[in-house]
């Protein structure tokens, strides 16, 4: 089987998560035991992506005080964790511009830590991506210092059902300002926008040169359906499953049931491993 990248993946530091966050992650996961040794022991998770067949996976870490918990510190952890197999752990982290003074000099610092991929989730952070055009300054200042330093920016669209996250933030049309003022910036919408905003992660897509999206956190069986045009933009589609999010039963069924779509080999290659080795090359 070919090589798969699975860009989103939530290995964390549980222990500073919110207890009504943690609720909603452990409810109904009969693997959670599993979930927390991974999130202790890269070589325990190592091996989960060998048996799952992952070459390697993006690690999504971001700083949200108010829904989830996370501070700055944690992209200190997430940069430590995967420092244990750089070639194979890709580090996102997060510049949250309202918790830290100098929200560019925050982009250095993590960039330099081992950062990777700068996650903005604005359902958990509680701002607009593109609040920078009413005023949030320091937003602008980090996709700035981002598309400087060549860093990827995920944008987290679509429905979130964590307690407290305002999904008015979530819509990924949200994202089009930055499309046009950062075009440099290479940007990841997460999620496509399921389940409501499709249509507007797809055009998205295709309107600025440099905007992808992932499917992680779509059903795999829901995939066509939500995406019928997906070879359309093959070239800027990425393999996620989100897992271990609510409602992400496990990864290698997930991986399977999107090997069997109608989809050609040649499109399945490059989302499931090609667009992402190019956007996180093993030593940039
Ligand atoms: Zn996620």
């Amino acid at each position: 089987m070919p090589p798969i990248i699975d860009i989103h993946i939530h290995i964390q530091p549980l222990d500073m998560i919110k207890p009504e966050a943690l609720k909603m992650i452990q409810h109904g996961r009969k693997d959670y035991v599993e979930v927390e040794k991974y999130s202790e022991s890269p070589a325990a998770f190592l091996k989960f992506m060998d048996e799952a067949e992952i070459e390697r996976a993006g690690l999504i870490n971001y700083v949200s005080p108010d829904v989830i918990g996370f501070g700055p510190e944690v992209n200190d952890w997430c940069a430590q964790y995967c420092s244990a197999a750089p070639d194979r752990l890709i580090a996102f982290g997060s510049v949250h511009p309202k918790y830290v003074p100098d929200a560019a000099a925050e982009v250095e610092r993590i960039h330099k830590l081992g950062i990777r991929g700068l996650k903005v989730h604005p359902s958990h952070q509680l701002f607009a991506p593109n609040a920078y055009r009413d005023g949030f300054g320091p937003l602008g200042a980090m996709y700035e210092k981002a598309q400087e330093l060549a860093i990827p920016i995920m944008i987290h669209t679509g429905t979130s059902i964590f307690p407290g996250a305002r999904n008015l933030y979530a819509q990924p049309l949200l994202a089009d300002d930055i499309g046009i003022d950062y075009p440099n910036l290479v940007v990841i919408l997460a999620h496509g926008g399921r389940p409501l905003w499709m249509e507007e992660a797809f055009f998205l897509v295709r309107r600025h040169k440099n905007m992808h999206m992932d499917i992680s956190g779509i059903p795999p069986q829901k995939l066509m359906e939500y995406f019928p045009r997906i070879e359309e933009i093959a070239d800027k589609v990425l393999f996620g499953t989100d897992w271990p999010g609510p409602g992400v039963p496990g990864v290698r069924g997930n991986i399977a049931k999107f090997r069997a779509l109608p989809i050609s080999p040649a499109a399945q290659q490059k989302i499931l491993y090609d667009n992402a080795a190019r956007m996180f090359p093993v030593r940039p």
